[in-house]
């Protein structure tokens, strides 16, 4: 288990994360969101060893983690990290990036690995390619691949899927959570994109200002959301008499006590979304076609189900 206990810091004087306390189970899958700023990666560096804290502790079951006040080496081999900056070595390839810390006394294990390591990052036809060719997206699922290759107990993503285009995105994050289930290695990753988390985190916690705001499962979450900063993370929503209302929830009918002045219309694939005015506020629904500007009509507010 990972125990975060109490920990604060700060890079200048005022914190970035206070009295930050939880626990991450052996092969749990934990989302860390937040808006942009809000100490995600900071979050994981701490974890990691990168810094020392000014309070609290990190544990890795017995180990403490400790920061470089006392390790002349950050890190320990029982967790590997992928920051946002990959750093990886331009001049040799994908191969040899990704068995660069395995051994060379087992050249067929270190082979198999390495195939093993280029199928779930889906890079196996570049495989010989040099990573100074790579674009951007391909370097992020090397610098995963080579996170990967020595196994660790606990790994932690930092926004693991930014780089890589919506082509290539929904089967690469298929293929990585799913190898790191299989494995039972335990995942941390730091994003602010819901689809990073929908369908795989077992429990996210949401930081906002210095706190954790929540923590708690996905689902709970969703059905859940205490505050409009969490209901963001899950789409488009409405504060419809201090409610929490998602966009998906309101449905046109023929008669209601919700009506509203259609104003524009997005479309958006399956569906359209319709901004309209409701007493100069503006709401959000979803809806089959496209709606004509100045037309009225009634709402009505579906229960989440
Ligand atoms: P996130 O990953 O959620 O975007 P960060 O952890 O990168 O957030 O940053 C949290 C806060 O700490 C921000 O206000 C950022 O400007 C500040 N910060 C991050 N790195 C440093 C640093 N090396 N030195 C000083 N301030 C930093
Ligand atoms: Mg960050």
């Amino acid at each position: 288990m990972l125990k975060v206990d109490n920990i604060t810091f700060n890079y200048t004087k005022s914190p970035v994360l206070k009295d930050i306390s939880f626990k991450v189970e052996e092969g749990e899958n934990l989302a860390i969101i937040g808006e942009s700023g809000s100490g995600k990666s900071t979050l994981l560096k701490l974890i990691y060893g990168e810094f020392d804290l000014n309070k609290g502790h990190v544990f890795w079951k017995d180990t403490e983690v400790l920061g470089p006040k006392h390790n002349l080496v950050v890190g320990y081999d029982f967790m590997k990290y992928v920051s946002q900056e990959f750093d990886l070595m331009p001049f040799i390839t994908v191969e040899e990036n990704i068995g660069k810390f395995l051994s060379n006394f087992f050249p067929k294990d270190k082979k198999e690995r390495t195939s093993e390591l280029l199928e779930v990052v889906e890079l196996t036809e570049f495989a010989k390619t040099k990573v100074k060719t790579l674009s951007g997206g391909q370097k992020q699922r090397v610098a995963l691949a080579r996170a990967l290759a020595k196994q660790p107990e606990i790994i932690l993503l930092d926004e693991p899927f930014s780089h890589i285009d919506n082509f290539k995105k929904q089967s690469l994050r298929r293929s990585v959570f799913k190898y790191l289930k299989q494995k039972n290695i335990t995942c941390i990753v730091a994003t602010h994109d819901k689809e990073d988390v929908l369908g795989f985190a077992d429990n996210m916690i949401v930081l906002n200002e210095n706190k954790i705001e929540a923590h708690d499962s996905p689902e709970f979450l969703y059905y859940n959301p205490k505050t409009p900063l969490i209901a963001s993370f899950f789409g488009e929503f409405n504060l419809i008499n201090d409610d929490i209302i998602y966009s998906h929830q309101l449905h046109v009918v023929k008669k209601s006590n919700l009506k509203v002045k259609v104003s524009q219309s997005y479309f958006k694939g399956i569906q359209y979304l319709i901004e309209a005015n409701l007493n100069c506020e503006k709401v959000y629904f979803e809806h089959e076609f496209e709606l004509k500007k100045g037309e009225l009509i009634f709402l009505e507010i579906k229960k989440l189900q």
